[in-house]
């Protein structure tokens, strides 16, 4: 009995391993004893089982997707600090998490100065997206321009603009920084075009809309971009003074606070002593 038991089980891994069921595969042992001692009948075995291996795929699918989209650090909305930037909209932006504007296929600009959270919430949106199972991919501007030129050179634009066309999701960070080249503008472009209406795009910058010319080179070109991009789009405005300068001026002055604080603290005894000095004296 013990004999055909075990080989019954060999044989179910085997099965197992065909099917790709690989946590089934880990469980049903441990979940079988379970089962018998709960009494629980054979289906709800069952449905226990597939239930794990599902739940199992999702989590490691999702994990994919984090990776595919190449964030540069990991941003979530619960961290950001809505009190410190008013112009933002804590509302708006846990509906924009909720993902229903991919759907719509419609985009999101931020707009403000360096420091003030662009990048932040930029990635904050794309994991949330991430997490719903949408295919994103993030790109400092820059670097997609860079891309875009060597696979141009290198004769494997269409390939690359077809792994972009599967994306749900496409976040352009730091436009505006570096002006791009004439074919890297016209590039760029082109990948805007592309998305309108089929892939929702996520764009940050530090520029006002009239410097954009500046970057893409031509005013038709920029006419264009902002035409597209500006089409169905919310534009959060990131108004005020850097988050960074911000906590560094914080930090000096906490720590002038309690240099200041220790010190009185340290001068106060000193100078009772010095009072009882000249009180002795
Ligand atoms: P930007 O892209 O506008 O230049 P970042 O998003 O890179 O700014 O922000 C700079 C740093 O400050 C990041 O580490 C970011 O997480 C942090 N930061 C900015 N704004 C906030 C905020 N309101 N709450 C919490 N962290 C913030
Ligand atoms: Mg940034």
């Amino acid at each position: 009995m013990k004999q055909l038991q075990s080989t019954s089980l060999v044989l179910l891994h085997h099965h197992l391993k065909a099917l790709r069921l690989p946590t089934i595969t880990a469980e049903c042992e441990k979940l079988a004893r379970q089962a018998a001692a709960d009494n629980a009948d054979h289906l709800t075995y069952l449905l226990q089982l597939t239930e794990l291996e599902l739940l199992e795929r999702e989590r490691k699918a999702a994990e994919r997707r984090l990776k595919a989209a190449r964030f540069p650090t990991h941003k979530t909305l619960e961290g950001f600090d809505f009190a410190a930037r008013p112009s933002v909209n804590k509302v708006l932006l846990c509906e924009l998490a909720r993902c229903e504007y991919i759907d719509r296929r419609e985009n999101v600009l931020f707009v403000g100065n360096p420091g003030t959270g662009k990048t932040h919430l930029a990635t904050a949106l794309g994991m949330a997206a991430c997490g719903r199972g949408y295919r994103v991919r993030f790109f400092r501007l820059t670097e997609l321009a860079t891309l875009l030129l060597e696979a141009r050179d290198e004769r494997s634009l269409l390939g690359l603009k077809a792994r972009l066309a599967k994306l749900d999701l496409l976040i352009l960070d730091e436009l505006g920084y570096v002006p791009a080249s004439k074919i890297g503008a016209e590039l760029l472009f082109d990948v805007i075009s592309s998305a309108y209406e089929r892939t929702s795009l996520i764009v940050t910058t530090n520029l006002p809309f009239e410097s954009w010319t500046e970057v893409l080179g031509s005013e038709r070109l920029t006419g264009a971009t902002l035409d597209r991009l500006t089409h169905r789009c919310q534009i959060i405005e990131t108004k005020g003074e850097s988050y960074r300068l911000r906590d560094a001026k914080a930090k000096l002055r906490e720590e002038g606070a309690a240099k200041g604080g220790s010190s009185s603290g340290r001068d106060r005894p000193r100078r009772s002593a010095l009072e009882g000095g000249q009180t002795s004296s």
